[in-house]
């Protein structure tokens, strides 16, 4: 390793050019502040999974104009999910219809051509770089700013900023060298992921194939979500009991695509046909959890998932990862204002408005993991009585996308889950 004595100055340095970081730039590009984003991949490669962008993240993206260039992309809109037993019978139908505001659906898109997107409106920006294959490694702090090290082909960098911002993921080193005080840690559970691409004319496909219908099967100890993203791209998950991949495929793949067939009929031949009879192709997929006490400090501040990673029954990472941005950028911009360094009290508010709403998505994540996880009969059972119930009680029903959708948290109280859970064991 040789040192690059070349030593650059921005205003901001940004470890991880995850969605947080692109969505920051793309607020902050306007005001002409010099960013640079460092991330050790090569590129915006496909991540091979799905995701979902709520009605939260469509509205951060209308606001920087940016929403009608994401439709242009593959893409499938959801206006509900399916949530259905085992045995492939539908518990409830769960609709955006009921989300207040202009955007009463998802979308699911492979995240890479999102963060593509974001990254191809900041290139016109000159003031604004983006530097692939770039290590981060240390920083320091001192009351003339923040010096940060990074390696990049084989040689160490320099750069100086007034801040450093670490949208670094989960495994976080901006986290660890700041010794920001919290936990960060693993479900007992993982997923597995894969993807089924369908032959050009996807009309020619069983039609649960076909369907693009988003179902959530829940069975003891099982799930297996199934949705599209793209006219011919199927991607789905399956939950990993205790992230132990030799038991749950002690018997090879054939006994799990029976099964994932019945609910799905015609899964098993198509997923055969793309390798799917192979267990190394189903890629594991580790849910963590990073809960802080602080989100920053003089000259460092966190964001996305190396602030608050959270299990993935939200489906809110992403999103909340976006609304960080949203809410740190006007508090950014006028920090930036105030001298050589930023300042941990100036970032306070962000703290403020950000660290209870995601608290209280990772109370909320915790309970459905200990609901949807469940292999216990009496949960299993009172699971599907309440999301029998909740279908019919249309109050709950917006509570619940509400809160999904990423706008409010509107977590469902204890009189709630009762009534769901009363007006799902009435035969009806
Ligand atoms: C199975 C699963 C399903 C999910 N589904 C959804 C969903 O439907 N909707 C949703 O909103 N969210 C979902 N999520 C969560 C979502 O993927 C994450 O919350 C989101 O990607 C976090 O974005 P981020 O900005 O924090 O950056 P990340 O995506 O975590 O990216 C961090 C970046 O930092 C880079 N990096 C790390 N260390 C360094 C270093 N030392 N130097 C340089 N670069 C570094 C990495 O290369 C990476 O590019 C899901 C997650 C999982 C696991």
């Amino acid at each position: 390793m040789t040192a690059d004595l070349r030593t650059e100055a921005f205003d901001i340095v940004i470890t991880g050019a995850g969605i947080g970081a692109l969505t920051l730039a793309n607020y902050l590009a306007p005001l002409g502040f010099r960013i640079l984003i460092l991330d050790r991949r090569p590129g915006f490669d496909p991540v091979h999974r799905g995701e979902l962008v709520q009605p939260l993240g469509l509205s951060i993206l209308e606001e920087l104009s940016l929403l009608d260039d994401l439709k242009k992309l593959p893409h499938t809109l959801y206006k509900s999910f399916d949530f259905l037993d085992d045995e492939g019978r539908l518990l409830m139908r769960s609709s955006y219809e009921a989300v207040p505001g202009p955007h009463p659906y998802a979308l699911a898109i492979e995240p890479h051509l999102m963060d593509q997107l974001l990254a191809k409106n900041l290139s016109q920006h000159s003031h604004i770089v983006i530097r692939h294959e770039s290590d981060f490694k240390n920083f320091s702090v001192d009351s003339s700013g923040v010096t940060a090290t990074y390696e990049r082909g084989g040689q160490s960098r320099m750069v100086l900023a007034r801040i450093l911002i670490g949208d670094d993921g989960r495994h976080s080193r901006v986290r660890e060298i700041a010794k920001i005080p919290g936990t960060a840690a693993p479900y007992r559970d993982s997923y597995l992921g894969g993807s089924l691409l369908l032959p050009e004319d996807p009309s020619s496909c069983p039609p649960a194939i076909a369907d693009t219908t988003g179902r959530y099967f829940l069975g003891p100890r099982s799930i297996f979500f199934f949705f599209s993203v793209s006219e011919r791209r199927r991607f789905f998950l399956l939950l990993l009991p205790n992230r132990d991949r030799e038991k749950f495929f002690a018997g090879g793949t054939g006994p799990l695509l029976r099964r994932l067939d019945r609910q799905i009929p015609g899964f098993a031949e198509i997923a055969t046909q793309g390798g799917l009879d192979d267990p190394d192709r189903f890629m594991e997929l580790s849910v963590w959890k990073v809960d802080l006490e602080r989100w920053s400090d003089d000259g460092v501040v966190l964001m996305g998932d190396a602030a608050h990673a959270m299990n993935p029954h939200v489906a809110q990472g992403r999103n909340q990862a976006m609304e960080d941005a949203r809410v740190l950028a006007p508090i950014l911009s006028k920090a930036l204002l105030s001298g050589p360094l930023v300042r941990r009290e100036s970032l306070l508010l962000y703290e403020k408005e950000r660290i209870p709403v995601t608290r209280a998505l990772h109370r909320l994540a915790d309970e459905m993991t200990r609901v949807w996880n469940s292999g216990n009969p009496f949960v299993v059972r009172a699971r599907e009585a309440a999301f029998r119930g909740i279908g019919r009680m249309p109050s709950l029903e917006r509570k619940i996308v509400t809160t999904i959708g990423g706008l409010r948290i509107l977590p469902l109280s204890h009189w709630d889950k009762f009534r769901a859970l009363l007006a799902g064991l009435i035969p009806g």
